[in-house]
């Protein structure tokens, strides 16, 4: 079986939280395996590009397509570099040192003593 899907989908860029389209294409070879020696047959046969699934009564054709989907997309969204409007060095600039509450409590200390 081939599976073939495309759209566009509304993703949030993980470097400056905003939503951007990304543009899903994703063409993938299944073999459909009907008992357990077929698909040990179908995974040898397989390279790292194709899948083989057993689809017995079982199968969850909705979980599959699920994953298949999931698998697809990237897993740290981001803008392409030169559109992203956040620059990487600034929004480390601007986040809190996570340090910065133990040179508070240094200071205490030293008023008390
Ligand atoms: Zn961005």
């Amino acid at each position: 079986m081939r599976l073939e899907a495309g759209g566009q989908l509304q993703l949030q860029c993980q470097r400056c939280m905003q939503d951007f389209g990304w543009d899903l294409a994703t063409n993938s070879l299944v073999y459909i395996a009907r008992n357990v020696a077929e698909l040990d047959l179908w995974d040898r046969q397989a390279d790292g590009l194709e899948d083989a699934v057993l689809a017995d009564s079982q199968f969850d054709w909705f979980a599959w397509l699920e994953d298949e989907l999931l698998l697809s997309l990237p897993a740290a969204p981001i803008h392409r570099a030169e559109i992203c409007p956040t620059d990487r060095t600034t929004q480390q600039a601007s986040q809190p040192n996570p340090f910065a509450v133990l040179a508070t409590l240094k200071q205490h200390q030293k008023l008390k003593s």
